[in-house]
C-alpha cells in the first residue's frame, strides 16, 4: 500500500490531468480512501467505468451527485468503447483555461499528459487500449495485471502514461468488502462464497426480482416467503446441486459478474438515501 501510494504520487507529478477510474456499480466503494491526499490539486476526472453493468438511473444519480460537489465526472463502458469521446472532451475542457493563458503568452498548445489511476480490475488496461486504439496494453480479469512504462500518443492532443497508478481499495467495512468481492475487485479467496451469494441475493431480491426469478426458476411465493438463506438452498436444488450451496454460491456470483442477473448498482446514490 505504501509503495503503491509512493509510486502513484511520483507519476502524478508527470501529468496534467488524472483519470480516476472507478466501477460504476460501486463508485464509492471502489475509490481508495487516500486518493484525495495523493491527487492534491491536480485536475481529476472521475470516470465511472463498466456503466454497461450498472443501473443506468443510479449512474445518472451518481454523476449528478459528483457534479453537485464540483467534481467532474463521466460514465463510460471501456469494454465496448462507449463514452470515450465524451471523456476526451471533458479532459480538453479541464485544460482549456490553462491553454488559453499559454496562448496569450504566445506559447503553443502541447499534448495533454494523462494518467489513469484506480483500484485493480476497475478497467485501467481496457481503457488504455481504447484510448490507443490497438492492443498495446495487457488486460485480464485478475487484479494487478498491468506492468511496464512509457508514454502512449493519442492523436495530437494527448499523451498517456501506459502504466496506470494502482491503489488498493479499502475494506475495513465488511459491506464494502463484499461489494468489492462480488464485482471482482478483490480475490474471491478473501471472503466466503456463501456470504457473498447471500449478500447478492438480498440485493437482487429488492432490485432485480424478475431477473432472479427467471434465471433460477423461482416462484413469486419463493421470493415473498423464503428467507435469503432458504432462497439460496432453493436455488441450490434448482441447480441440481442437492445441498452443495458453496458451489451454487459460486455460480450465482459468476452469473452476476457475467451480467446474467441484470444491471446492478450496489452503492446507493447519496441523493436516494
Ligand atoms: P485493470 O486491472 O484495472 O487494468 O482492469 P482490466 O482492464 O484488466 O479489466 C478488468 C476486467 O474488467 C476485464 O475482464 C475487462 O474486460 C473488464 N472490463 C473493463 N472495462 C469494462 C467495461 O466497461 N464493461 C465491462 N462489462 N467490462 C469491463
Amino acid at each position: 500500500m505504501a509503495k503503491a501510494k509512493r509510486e502513484a504520487t511520483e507519476k502524478i507529478k508527470l501529468v496534467d490531468v488524472i483519470i480516476e477510474l472507478v466501477d460504476a456499480r460501486i463508485p464509492e466503494s471502489s475509490r481508495n480512501p487516500v486518493i484525495s491526499e495523493i491527487i492534491g490539486q491536480k485536475p481529476t476526472i472521475l470516470v465511472l467505468n463498466k456503466a454497461d453493468l450498472a443501473d443506468s438511473q443510479a449512474t445518472q444519480a451518481w454523476l449528478n451527485y459528483y457534479k453537485s460537489q464540483g467534481q467532474r465526472a463521466v460514465a463510460i463502458d471501456a469494454q465496448h468503447n462507449k463514452g470515450i469521446r465524451g471523456l476526451q472532451q471533458e479532459i480538453q475542457d479541464v485544460m482549456q483555461p490553462y491553454f488559453q493563458k499559454q496562448q496569450e503568452k504566445g506559447i503553443k498548445e502541447r499534448p495533454i499528459r494523462l494518467m489513469i489511476l484506480g483500484i485493480p480490475n476497475s478497467g485501467k488496461s481496457t481503457l488504455i487500449n481504447r484510448f490507443v486504439g490497438k492492443n498495446q496494453a495487457q488486460t485480464g480479469n485478475k487484479p494487478g495485471v498491468t506492468k511496464a512504462q512509457r508514454w502512449l500518443k493519442i492523436g495530437k492532443s494527448f499523451e498517456l502514461l501506459d502504466t496506470p497508478g494502482i491503489l488498493w481499495p479499502k475494506f475495513e467495512d465488511p459491506e464494502v468488502g463484499k461489494k468489492l468481492a462480488v464485482t471482482g475487485a478483490i480475490k474471491d479467496s478473501l471472503l466466503h462464497m456463501d456470504d457473498l451469494a447471500l449478500y447478492l441475493l438480498e440485493h437482487l431480491k429488492a432490485n432485480e426480482a424478475e431477473t432472479l426469478k427467471n434465471r433460477y426458476r423461482l416462484s413469486e411465493a419463493d421470493l415473498e416467503n423464503l428467507s435469503t438463506v432458504d432462497l439460496l438452498l432453493k436455488i441450490t436444488q434448482q441447480m441440481g446441486l442437492r445441498d452443495d450451496y458453496d458451489q451454487a454460491s459460486e455460480r450465482i456470483i459468476h452469473d452476476f459478474r457475467s451480467h446474467r442477473l441484470g444491471s446492478a448498482t450496489l452503492d446507493t446514490p447519496y441523493e436516494a438515501l
